[in-house]
C-alpha cells in the first residue's frame, strides 16, 4: 500500500505537469461524477496531506487516494497508457501533458473552498510544511496502553505512515511494534526518526527498507535473524510486523 512518501512525489510530477496550466480533457470515471467536466479551467494547485491528493481547479477540487493498488502517471500526447485504460478512474489532459489516475481507490469532485474538511481528522501529517511534533506526541500518548505499531499506523495521530515506515520507524528506535506508547521513554526519537525517512523517501531517494520485507535475513544492526510475525486490532486487521528480536525491545 503506498504510503506519504509514494503520494508526496505523486503530487510534485502532477503539480510540474499540471499547475497552471489550462485543463483541455477532464475525465472522471465514477457514475457519480461522470458528467463533470471542468475543460477549460486552470489548475492552480496540487497539495497532498497524509496519504490524500488534491489538484484544484476553478471552484473544484479534485480529492483522491491511492489505497491499494492506486498510481499516476504522466503522459505525453500519443504515448501509449502502461496500464489497461479500464481502469483508468481520473484522467486530466493539458495541451501538451495527460495525468492519468489508475486504480485509484477513492476519487471525489468537492468543492475547493472545503476540500479540506475531508483531511479534518487527520493527525499532524509528517510531510507537511506545518508539522507539529508536539501535537503528534500529544496524540501518540492520548493511549498509552495502546502498542505502538498499531498507534503509528492511526492517521488521527499521524497523516502518511503506512506499513513499511511504522517496522522502519520501530526498528530505528529500538522499539518492539507490540510494546505500550506509555513504556517507551525515547518516542520522541522514534517520531523523529519515522519522519526523517519518510521524509528523505519523499524527497530526496526512495527508501531502502531495513526491516520490512526481510524475513529470515540478518538485521543491519546486529545480525539477529529478522522475525516477521501478524499483528492487528483483531483477526481481520492483522497486519505484518518485521522485528529483530534482539535489539527491539
Ligand atoms: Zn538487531
Amino acid at each position: 500500500m503506498p504510503e506519504g512518501d509514494t503520494v508526496f512525489r505523486a503530487a510534485a510530477r502532477l503539480r510540474t505537469a499540471l499547475a497552471g496550466k489550462t485543463l483541455t480533457c477532464c475525465d472522471v470515471r465514477v457514475p457519480r461524477y461522470a458528467t463533470i467536466d471542468l475543460s477549460g479551467e486552470r489548475v492552480d494547485e496540487v497539495v497532498c496531506r497524509g496519504k490524500h491528493l488534491f489538484v484544484r481547479a476553478g471552484r473544484a477540487s479534485f480529492h483522491t487516494h491511492l489505497k491499494m493498488e492506486g498510481v499516476w502517471h504522466v503522459y505525453a500526447p500519443g504515448e501509449r497508457w502502461r496500464r489497461p485504460g479500464f481502469t483508468a478512474r481520473l484522467i486530466l489532459g493539458t495541451e501538451d501533458v495527460t495525468a492519468v489516475g489508475f486504480s485509484l481507490g477513492k476519487v471525489e469532485v468537492l468543492a475547493r473552498d472545503r476540500d479540506f474538511d475531508v483531511v479534518a481528522h487527520l493527525g499532524p501529517d509528517l510531510l507537511g510544511p506545518d508539522w507539529d511534533r508536539a501535537e503528534a506526541l500529544r496524540r501518540l500518548t492520548a493511549d498509552p496502553d495502546l502498542p505502538i505499531g498499531l498507534a503509528v499506523l492511526d492517521q488521527r495521530n499521524l497523516a502518511g505512515i503506512g506499513n513499511i515506515f511504522r517496522n522502519e520507524g520501530c526498528w530505528l528506535a529500538r522499539v518492539h511494534p507490540r510494546r505500550p506508547v506509555g513504556e517507551i521513554a525515547n518516542l520522541g526519537e522514534l517520531v523523529d526518526e519515522t519522519q526523517r525517512i519518510l521524509s528523505d523517501s519523499a524527497r530526496v531517494r526512495v527508501h531502502k527498507p531495513m526491516v520490512y520485507g526481510r524475513a529470515k535475513m540478518p538485521c543491519p544492526r546486529c545480525r539477529t535473524t529478522i522475525r516477521l510475525e501478524m499483528f492487528g486490532e483483531g483477526p481481520t486487521r492483522e497486519r505484518s510486523i518485521y522485528f529483530c528480536p534482539r535489539c527491539q525491545e
